[in-house]
């Protein structure tokens, strides 16, 4: 399933981004890991209840047969590269229940790598209870701290332990994988969404709704789609304080990433931002349906999760992927998305994890963490 060195999919198809870019099928590290093409399927009669024109939904939740969800796309940059490099071990970093490390040490034992994570405390919820159980399913070693300085230290610690042990470095991913080559995973997105378009499995959106976390999704989104020639808008609702999804720290990561691909293939777009290339809006932060806090649900969060399960059987993530919706609505409900094609892009995973999680008991977790199971989830969390 996850092959040799090659730059193929796990289908045994060349990714768009090497057909488009040859320079970068020479230059980028590239593991197959996940499932794609994802299908694009159209939600009506849901849109037409909205009062959205068309509205489709990207089925990135089923982007790998053992977990879905965002980040398989960027893992199969990143992992590439820790193979590359010959590491025996990755570590990451994460919030308490981060999709992110759970999804890393998934695909890290998948490739025979060993996966620490190192988390920081976060407002409980059942999903970050699943999630733990399901990373320590997945063998991961979870480390928590109390915050980012002594997560530093630590780090260290771990990072040393590890050279010690296997002679070479742990390979270190970035907090949701969201550093340009990461990012290379969401331009390979959008230029497999242009491909769909062509073979007219969808329309060209005008919209394309989507988190904002470590901004990698919706980054790599909006330069893919500009290097394709397509003109929809990124409506990117910001889940995660300000400091860490700045419309500066957005420009710092287009530009980086823009720059490697150009450095790699000349024929892939620079983007120099802020600059005309994007000013016309192709890319929006929206900060009107963060909450309280990261990972704090919402009502209206609550709410879209509960009307897309119901109208579509799938989950909601109420820290991510149901504040993205519950701006859709919002959006849809003020008249704004009459006759325009919208694009959901689903970032959450949908696969079942409870072969994962049977047997695992919290009390093999850290005694951190366990706090995440003896204390009560926050009050909106019902599902
Ligand atoms: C990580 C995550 C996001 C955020 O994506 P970024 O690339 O970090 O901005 C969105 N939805 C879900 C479900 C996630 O796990």
């Amino acid at each position: 399933m996850t092959g040799g060195m090659t730059s193929l999919d796990s289908a045994g198809r060349r990714l768009p981004l090497f057909l488009d870019y040859p320079g970068l099928e020479k230059g980028l590290p590239y593991v197959a890991l996940g499932r794609f093409p994802t299908p694009v399927e159209a939600l009506e009669p849901l849109g037409r209840e909205l009062g959205v024109g068309r509205l489709a939904i990207k089925r990135d939740d089923l982007s790998g047969a053992a977990y879905g969800g965002n980040k398989v796309r960027k893992l199969e940059f990143l992992l590439g590269a820790a193979r590359r490099a010959g590491a025996r071990e990755v570590v990451t970093v994460g919030f308490a229940g981060s999709n992110h490390a759970l999804a890393t040490a998934l695909y890290a034992r998948a490739l025979g790598l060993r996966c620490t994570a190192l988390l920081l405390p976060q407002v409980g919820a059942q999903y970050v209870r699943r999630n733990l159980l399901a990373g320590r399913g997945a063998g991961a070693a979870l480390r928590h701290y109390r915050n980012l300085a002594t997560l530093m230290i630590g780090g260290w610690g771990e990072f040393l332990r590890g050279r010690w042990r296997d002679g070479v470095w742990p390979y270190y991913i970035p907090p949701g994988g969201s550093c340009p080559l990461g990012v290379a995973g969401y331009v390979n997105a959008a230029l497999e969404l242009r491909d769909q378009i062509a073979a007219g499995e969808t329309e060209a959106p005008d919209r394309i709704y989507v988190p904002l976390g470590s901004m990698g999704t919706a980054a790599g989104l909006a330069l893919g789609l500009k290097a394709a020639g397509l003109g929809s808008q990124v409506v990117a609702v910001r889940v995660i304080e300000e400091r860490l999804a700045s419309g500066k720290g957005m420009a710092a990561l287009l530009r980086q990433t823009g720059a490697l691909l150009h450095k790699l293939d000349p024929a892939f777009p620079r983007a120099d931002l802020p600059g005309p290339a994007f000013s016309a809006g192709a890319l929006v932060i929206r900060n009107d349906y963060f909450g309280a806090g990261y990972a704090r649900f919402t009502e209206a969060g609550v709410r879209a999760a509960e009307l897309m399960r119901a109208r579509a059987g799938l989950p909601l993530n109420g820290a991510y992927s149901a504040k993205a919706f519950a701006a859709l609505l919002g959006d849809a409900a003020r008249g704004e998305l009459k006759g325009k094609a919208v694009l959901f892009w689903n970032t959450y995973n949908s696969r079942d994890l409870d072969a994962l999680i049977a047997g695992v008991d919290y009390h093999a977790l850290p005694p951190a963490l366990q706090r995440y199971f003896e204390e009560e989830v926050q009050p909106l969390d019902r599902t």
